[in-house]
């Protein structure tokens, strides 16, 4: 049987920075879903297809395939058979993950088994928001990875500000805290923690003591 780690938490916690660290040293595969949601949204943008437009979603659902593969042991994304990793990333993209991909049944069932049929036969860590609560119900290790909204915000903002890009705290807070608010309201799979998961709050952690902190968690079930 395969060893699956989930790890769910709010937008900003360090997920998948932590959750690719600790895959690279216990060897187990890394899968982020959110990009496999981005990569829906991107779908839907280049086919001009409206968020709101919940049958024109449902139809082309029937003509996407979303499948992920690795290169250098980094994750791609691959829709409809091209890699759309470079493309992913983009604000725009992030909004229309947020606002459609996200919240329709009929995209979340199609991903949902994708993600399933990765963990079955693989040893994973899987980040996302329903990853504990709806993917891997049965997941060995359960993590909740959260931080301070000021917390996360000052993380974007020293991003961003590293990078050149001229920001403002308040505005970068203000938006962690309506993606938090959507992301926990919203009535499919909203972000909750599972009721076996371990909370870890990284408010006033370093990426290294987040990977040590969860990998004793999961040592300690291991031995269990
Ligand atoms: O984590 P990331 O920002 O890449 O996620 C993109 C979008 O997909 C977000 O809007 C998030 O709420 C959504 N998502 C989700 N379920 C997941 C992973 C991501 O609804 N398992």
């Amino acid at each position: 049987m395969s060893m699956n780690i989930a790890i769910d938490g709010p937008a900003g916690a360090g997920k998948s920075t932590i959750a690719k660290k600790l895959a690279k040293e216990l060897g187990f595969i890394y899968v982020d879903t959110g990009a496999m949601y981005r990569a829906m949204a991107y779908y839907f943008l280049t086919n001009g297809i409206a968020s709101s437009d919940e049958t024109k979603i449902a139809e082309a659902c029937q003509d996407v395939d979303v499948t992920i593969a690795y290169e250098n042991n980094e994750q791609q994304v691959i829709l409809n058979g091209k890699n759309v990793n470079g493309f992913i990333r983009t604000e725009e993209v992030g909004n229309m993950a947020f606002s459609a991909t996200s919240v329709y049944p009929v995209v979340r069932t199609k991903l949902v088994e994708l993600q399933r049929k990765l963990a079955e036969s693989t040893d994973v860590i899987m980040d996302g928001r329903d990853i504990g609560t709806c993917v891997l119900p049965n997941a060995q290790v359960k993590i909740y990875l959260t931080a301070s909204s000021k917390t996360r915000a000052q993380r974007r903002y020293d991003e961003l500000t590293a990078k050149g890009v001229s920001c403002d705290f308040d505005e970068i807070e203000k938006d962690i805290i309506d993606r938090d608010y959507r992301d926990m309201h919203r009535e499919t799979s909203p972000l909750k923690q599972a009721e076996d998961a371990v909370l870890v709050d990284s408010s006033e952690m370093n990426i290294d003591q987040v990977v040590e902190a969860i990998r004793s968690i999961y040592e300690e079930k291991k031995g269990c």
